[in-house]
C-alpha cells in the first residue's frame, strides 16, 4: 500500500501558507514526532481554522508514502489556549517555544518529553493571560510579564537539559573550579557556560558575561529539577529575572544552532 490513514493526538506548532495558498501546519505527536501536512480548503474552511497554532487535539493524516504528501483531513480540537492569543507576551512565549522545538528536531527525537514540555508551558502562559484579562489593569500586566518571562526561561532551561548541552551552574567552565550556592554567579555567552569569580574577572570580553544577581543559583537548581509544571514558587526579583531570561535565550540559540527568529522579532 503506497497509501495509508493515521490519527494521533497532536499539538500545532505552526501554520504557514505555500506559494499556491494552501496552508502546511506542523505538528507535534508524541507517536511521531514532527510531520508536516497540508490542510486544504479556503480561508474560512472550518480545518483551515482548526489546524491553527497552540491547538491540540486528534488529527487524523493520509500520507500518500510514494509521493511523500501528507495531508491533515481532520482534526479534533480538544485545547485550544485561547487567552495566549489575546497576549503578544504569550504569543513571543508560544512562538519561541515552538520555534525551539522544531529547530532541535523535537529535542533530539525524544518526542514524548517535548509534548509534555510545550503543552506545560502553553497551559501555564495561558493561564497568566486569563487572570490579566479578568484583573485588568497595569498591575495585573505587569504580573503576567513577569509570569510568561519566568515559564519561558523554565522551558528553554529544560528544553536545553533534554537535548543534554545544559552547562553545570555549580562549575567553572574556565578552571573547572566548584562554584558554592552563594558565589558570584556569572555565564559567558563565549562558551555558553558559567563561570566562578576569578575566571570571570579574568574574562576579557564584558559584552559576553552576564552577571547574575542574588537568588538566580537557587532558581536554576530548581529549574533544572525535570519536571513539566510551571508554577514555580520560588520568586526571581524582576530585574534577576531578565538575565536569568537572557542566558536561558543564549543557551537556547546555541542549542537550535543558530539565529531564533522569534528572538530577533521583538516579541519576547
Ligand atoms: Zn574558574
Amino acid at each position: 500500500m503506497a497509501t495509508r490513514s493515521a490519527s494521533f493526538d497532536a499539538l500545532i506548532l505552526r501554520a504557514r501558507e505555500s506559494p499556491a495558498g494552501d496552508r502546511i501546519v506542523t505538528l507535534l505527536s508524541i507517536e511521531e514526532g514532527l510531520i508536516d501536512a497540508f490542510a486544504f480548503g479556503g480561508p474560512k474552511s472550518k480545518l483551515r481554522s482548526l489546524a491553527s497554532p497552540w491547538h491540540s487535539g486528534r488529527a487524523w493524516i493520509y500520507k500518500d508514502q510514494a509521493k511523500g504528501f501528507i495531508k491533515l483531513s481532520d482534526f479534533d480540537l480538544s485545547e485550544g489556549y485561547p487567552a495566549i492569543r489575546s497576549s503578544l507576551a504569550a504569543i513571543g512565549a508560544a512562538s519561541l517555544a515552538s520555534e525551539l522545538i522544531m529547530a532541535t528536531d523535537a529535542l533530539g527525537g525524544d518526542w514524548v518529553d517535548a509534548y509534555a514540555l510545550i503543552t506545560g508551558l502553553l497551559r501555564a502562559v495561558d493561564r497568566a493571560s486569563q487572570r490579566t484579562e479578568e484583573a485588568q489593569g497595569a498591575q495585573a500586566g505587569q504580573a503576567e510579564l513577569d509570569a510568561v518571562a519566568s515559564a519561558l526561561s523554565l522551558f528553554c532551561l529544560r528544553a536545553v537539559s533534554l537535548t543534554g548541552v545544559m552547562p553545570d551552574p555549580g562549575e567553572c567552565a574556565a578552571c573547572a573550579g566548584e562554584i558554592g550556592p552563594n558565589g558570584l554567579h556569572c555565564y559567558t555567552r563565549r562558551l555558553g557556560a558559567f563561570l566562578c569569580e576569578r575566571c570571570a574577572a579574568a574574562e576579557g570580553d564584558g559584552d559576553a558575561l552576564i552577571r547574575l544577581l542574588p537568588g538566580s543559583a537557587r532558581w536554576l537548581t530548581k529549574a533544572s529539577e525535570m519536571d513539566f509544571s510551571f508554577e514555580l514558587n520560588l520568586g526571581l526579583a524582576r530585574d534577576a529575572l531578565a538575565l536569568v531570561k537572557a542566558l536561558a535565550f543564549d543557551l537556547a540559540a546555541k542549542a537550535a544552532h543558530g539565529r531564533l527568529k522569534t528572538l530577533s522579532s521583538g516579541l519576547v
